[in-house]
């Protein structure tokens, strides 16, 4: 970053990875100008940038903000390239960033780039504790909390930056080359942000296009999407998967079936293999041993476990943590027994895929609480799932309708369309009881929204924890 000494960069976007760049820029001496359309007021990180002496202007995007001898751009990764800076910086040829580049080239340590339409999360914490365990000095950060480019600041060269990415941070990036990268799988979300499917795939395989033959790829080869997409990766590929033998990789024996499970299936002793072409395979844990539920999260682990191994883990450093793991708040995540009936919140399935994964992991019969903000799916996709594994539906937020077509059109008896009162807890509180209410002893209640949550609340940790104070005060 030394070379933007006395050169003028402007961050857009006043979030903490905002804060986190104009910081790093104005220690190397940049003339630093931080953007914000929101007013000051919503802006509670200026003060502290003001009194470091960086300029902070909010309200509005000043003309001018942009000029021919601005060095950089960096950018949220939230705000869109219609922007009127951004647009003002690509006419201009000044390069347009997000924070995610800044800690590519800032980071001494290698890093670990891990991205995915979803289980980013999992993985991303999970291949944390597996390294953690394994002695490899990791740093977490990225999408998952704190500024990717905070924790490359302060990693030292021999730990290794554990980086959860967003298609929208994947986008602003032209040289990041991590030594591992991951991509989980690929569904059709985000497509309002990225207008085609092709945008966001593109924004996605950007982790791998500058790996040369010395980095890692792994990606799942159930996803025929990532398995395409493979095919041009120049890093050492390293595929995993639950439903077949790989002859080099990660993988279940024996398979799976499919990647969803089956009501009938036989209960088999599953062992995670790691297998290199030309040695012995290396048996690494029971997939039943895995400490959170469903077959997606055996794929999660198995990206976790490919990347751990590819960064030099012991094999028998990962049981431990992979037995001790018990998943992320709000994915999946055990309530607690009320009246007989258990109660999963699941509030970061925002998307159909993501509830069906959950949906399926769990023993039927379910009722489901879900919908929520409006992104145009019509959610058929879920019908088959609804069919054979729900006993009910209480439907909530603006795509309330969509799921009750969905459910009845799948035969659902009972459903139940809860229209909105004053405040969105209310709201939420109701169709919990309406979903307790449907209930009986030995059943399960299910938050997966498959939406995100914009409509009713700031985020799918409010909608998250109002779930489970319904499901306690009931
Ligand atoms: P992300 O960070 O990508 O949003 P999370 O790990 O937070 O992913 O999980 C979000 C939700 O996605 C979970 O609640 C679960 O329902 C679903 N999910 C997790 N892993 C997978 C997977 N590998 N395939 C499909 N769905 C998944």
């Amino acid at each position: 970053l030394e070379s933007y000494r006395g050169r003028h960069v402007v961050v857009l976007g006043l979030a903490r990875s905002g804060v986190a760049a104009a910081k790093l820029f104005h220690g190397v001496g940049a003339d630093v100008v931080v953007n914000d359309k929101k007013e000051r007021e919503q802006c509670p990180e200026a003060d502290e940038l003001t009194a470091l002496g960086i300029s902070v202007v909010c309200g509005h995007h000043p003309d001018g903000l942009v000029t021919g001898e601005t060095a950089l751009l960096v950018k949220n990764p939230g705000i869109p390239y219609s922007a009127p800076p951004i647009v003002a910086a690509q006419k201009l040829g000044v390069e347009v960033v997000s924070e995610v580049e800044v800690a590519g080239q800032l980071s001494p340590a290698p890093i670990i780039g891990i991205t995915g339409s979803n289980g980013k999360t999992t993985t991303t914490t999970l291949t944390g504790a597996l390294l953690e365990a394994a002695g490899l000095k990791p740093l977490v950060a990225g999408n998952i909390g704190r500024p990717l480019s905070e924790a490359a600041a302060e990693i030292s060269a021999d730990g290794w930056l554990v980086a959860e990415l967003s298609s929208f941070q994947l986008k602003g990036t032209s040289e990041f080359r991590p030594r591992i990268a991951c991509l989980l799988n690929l569904a059709e979300t985000h497509l309002d942000y990225h207008g085609t499917m092709e945008d966001y795939v593109g924004s996605k395989v950007k982790l791998f296009d500058n790996q040369t033959s010395e980095d890692v790829a792994i990606y799942n080869e159930d996803d025929e999407t990532c398995r395409r997409l493979a095919e041009s990766f120049k890093g050492m590929k390293m595929p995993f998967s639950v439903t077949r033998q790989l002859a080099q990789g990660v993988f279940v024996d024996p398979p799976y079936p499919d990647i969803k499970p089956a009501e009938g299936e036989p209960v088999l002793e599953r062992w995670i293999i790691h297998r290199v072409e030309g040695k012995p395979d290396q048996r690494i844990i029971r997939a039943d041993e895995i400490g959170i539920p469903g077959r997606h999260n055996v794929a999660n682990a198995l990206a976790a476990i490919a990347i751990a191994l590819a960064a030099g883990a012991r094999p028998d450093s990962l049981i431990e943590p992979l037995r001790d793991f018990r998943g992320v708040e709000h994915r999946l995540e055990f309530v607690g027994t009320f009246g007989g009936v258990k109660f999963y919140n699941d509030s970061k399935a925002t998307n159909p895929m993501a509830t069906t994964m959950s949906i399926l992991s769990l023993p039927a019969p379910l009722i489901l609480i879900a919908g929520g903000l409006d992104r145009g799916s019509d959610y058929m996709e879920l019908l088959p799932v609804f069919r054979d594994r729900l006993k009910g539906l209480a439907a909530i937020g603006e795509t309330r309708e969509k799921f009750g077509r969905v459910a009845a059109l799948s035969g659902l008896a009972s459903v139940k369309i809860v229209e909105p009162v004053e405040d969105a807890e209310q709201t939420l509180r109701r169709a919990v009881e309406e979903a307790a209410a449907m209930a009986a002893p030995g059943d399960i209640v299910l938050l997966s929204p498959a939406c995100a949550s914009w409509d009713m609340f700031a985020s799918y940790e409010v909608r998250g924890r109002i779930f489970k104070q319904s499901a306690h005060t009931l």
